[in-house]
């Protein structure tokens, strides 16, 4: 019997890493509905949408039909690319630069709505692992299982900063720190569809554990 899993979380708490194996393991979809944020903040910064300090919503919501964003299977990876109007953009969304801008298009009432709708439709058949901020609570707010993430923004920066160091991308740890308590902040205080552990959603604080210890604790859960 298939379900809906949805494991939210705050930033870089590691659960696409978790989530992408669970999919494997059970034969789901996974989805990462944060990448269709990355992109769309990626559309907005390719049409000078935004510069160090600014971006103009209107225009952005203006053009916001423009924006089609779309997930392919890559068997080499072992999961689903996003690309953006036609283009694979899975390497260009991960940069420092998106992720400082991507919680402030994130606030935006118009992007959220357009996402979110795109989500339950690729979840609507089941058999399906989506991670972000509001799977549980505002995407499918009926999963059958709901995992909420946590670690410390320490972990959770240094997990960050290894990953942009090993693709090669000249970063400091301070600045990937101060990004990832940026975007809990901004996640956590919008008006629109915060960041909140959804009331039935489990919590792992995953700090301490092995990736193998926290792939078995969320198996665990499916199973029973
Ligand atoms: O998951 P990831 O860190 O790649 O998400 C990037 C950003 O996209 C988050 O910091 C958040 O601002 C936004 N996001 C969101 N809702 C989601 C997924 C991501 O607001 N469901």
């Amino acid at each position: 019997n298939n379900i809906t899993i949805a494991i939210d979380g705050f930033s870089s708490t590691g659960k696409s890493t978790v989530a992408k194996q669970l999919a494997k393991h059970l034969g789901y979809i996974y989805v990462d509905s944060g990448a269709m944020y990355r992109a769309v903040t990626l559309f907005a910064m390719q049409h000078n949408f935004i510069d160090a300090k600014h971006f103009d919503r209107e225009t952005l919501v203006a053009k916001l039909a423009e924006v089609t964003i779309s997930f392919t299977f890559n068997p080499e990876l072992g999961f689903a690319e996003v690309y953006l109007n036609g283009v694979n953009v899975e390497k260009q969304i991960r940069t420092l630069e998106v992720s400082s801008f991507v919680s402030q298009i994130a606030t935006i009432p118009e992007v959220r709505s357009q996402l979110v709708k795109q989500q339950q439709q690729m979840g609507k058949d089941k058999g399906v692992v989506m991670d972000g901020r509001d799977i549980g609570t505002v995407v499918f707010p009926n999963a059958e299982l709901k995992i909420f993430m946590t670690a410390s923004a320490e972990t959770r920066a240094q997990r960050r900063f290894d990953e942009l160091v090993n693709r090669g991308d000249e970063v400091l740890y301070k600045d990937v720190l101060h990004n990832v308590q940026e975007r809990d902040y901004i996640d956590s205080n919008r008006k629109d569809s915060p960041l909140v552990k959804a009331e039935d959603a489990i919590e792992i604080d995953n700090s301490n554990l092995s990736l193998e210890e926290q792939f078995q604790k969320v198996l665990a859960l499916v199973t029973n």
